[in-house]
């Protein structure tokens, strides 16, 4: 507790954008956030003051740091569960606890206990042994999907397979490749009273493995799936009894939805949230860890776009000089840069449009993300 303000301290592991996006949302709060850093160029470490530094490997740094936290919760899933677990029986509070973190850690305990709960998934198997391989792609179809069990993010840890593909030599599971007809995504928050609260069904665009677009709502989404999938995703946090945000990450296919992929912290598919949502996905986040009532969910606008900003190829005018000419352009465009380096097809921050016509958003955060990337609001191809 911080006592001159007499409200909680909550220290997060890691300091990337997520850090400081909920940073932000603390100072609304009246709180201050303790990151805990690895560099001093991280994207929170460049704007906290309770500024730690040290591994969320090392238990003795991660002790140091949990002294004085009401709450300790992370901006991404890398410390090690035990490690979660040796600050649990210290007294600290960590939200999302072990128990429930490990299903964001390990893709194979993550597909068995889904199935476990009857939840839908694509058809998955773990593997052992490469003669499995070609069992399951004789069974299901190639290629196959192999998944790295633990490590991955942004499509790296995920190759489709060949029948003459050699295996990556990482535990792995397989799945089935299923026709997808587009990626959907269902935030829901959930306190440790056992409140939760439930974002509207978003659409995320892939390319090359990485979200570079969310439009919410679903565009054409039938409200009976939006509800199911809202469902679902709160059961899902029930069951594993989250505490914090999770986001589901799903696969509409014909007839429903699949899950692909759990995550327990603030999420890319929940950024457009801070304008587009009476309460952002990082408050919800801190009201959530902090055991408070849930934020309003519902939308500020009928169609809200996020865009992510990549780094662009090096030359041309500033960035500087590019927010310069978007402001001018697209007044209502709503820049979050996270104060990165830029380097080619690295994510250095995101843009929200928020409009009546999504197909007009749409376009209008695809412009403002590729021009501050380019310098130029036109691809090569004209378009
Ligand atoms: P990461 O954890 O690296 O984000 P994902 O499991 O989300 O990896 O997979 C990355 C992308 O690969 C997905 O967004 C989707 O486009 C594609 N993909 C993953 N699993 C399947 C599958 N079973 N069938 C078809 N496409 C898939």
């Amino acid at each position: 507790m911080d006592t001159r303000t007499g409200l909680p301290v909550v220290g997060m592991v890691g300091g990337g954008q997520l850090a400081r996006m909920t940073h932000q949302a603390a100072i609304a709060l009246g709180q201050s956030l303790r990151v805990l850093a690895a560099a001093p160029d991280d994207g929170a470490a460049l704007v906290v003051a309770d500024l730690h530094f040290g591994d969320h490997t090392d238990l003795t740094a991660l002790r140091t740091f949990a002294k004085g936290c009401d709450v300790v919760t992370f901006d991404h899933e890398h410390v090690p569960t035990d490690l979660i677990r040796a600050l649990a029986a210290d007294g600290v509070a960590v939200h999302p606890g072990a128990d429930a973190l490990l299903y964001a850690q390990d893709k194979r305990a993550m597909r068995e206990r889904l199935s476990a709960l009857g939840a839908p998934v694509p058809h998955w198997r773990p593997v052992s042994a490469p003669e499995e391989v070609s069992a399951f792609g004789d069974e299901v179809g190639w290629p196959v999907v192999a998944k790295a069990v633990r490590g991955g993010y942004d499509g790296r840890g995920v190759w489709m397979l060949g029948a003459d593909d050699a295996l990556p030599d990482v535990e792995l599971i397989l799945e089935k490749r299923v026709p997808l007809r587009r990626e959907l995504a269902v935030l829901v928050a959930r306190s440790p009273f056992g409140q939760v609260a439930a974002y509207p069904v978003v659409e995320t665009v892939q390319q090359d493995g990485i979200c570079v677009e969310v439009l919410a709502p679903a565009p054409g989404l039938a409200e009976d799936l939006a509800v199911a999938a809202q469902q679902l995703a709160i059961d899902i946090a029930t069951s594993l009894g989250v505490v914090g945000l999770l986001a589901v990450e799903l696969f509409e296919v014909d007839g429903g939805v699949l899950v692909n992929e759990l995550a327990m912290r603030p999420h890319n598919s929940g950024h457009w949230t801070i304008e587009g949502a009476r309460t952002s996905q990082f408050e919800q986040h801190l009201r959530a860890i902090l055991d408070y009532p849930m934020g309003e969910t519902a939308l500020t606008a009928p169609a809200v776009v996020m865009a992510n900003v990549l780094g662009g190829p090096p030359g041309g005018i500033s960035l500087d000089e590019r927010l310069h000419h978007l402001f001018a352009t697209d007044p209502g465009a709503k820049v979050h840069l996270y104060g990165k380096q830029v380097r080619p097809g690295r994510k250095i921050g995101h843009v929200t449009v928020l409009g009546d016509d999504m197909d007009d958003v749409r376009a209008r955060a695809a412009r403002a993300a590729r021009w501050l990337r380019e310098g130029r609001a036109s691809g090569p191809e004209g378009k």
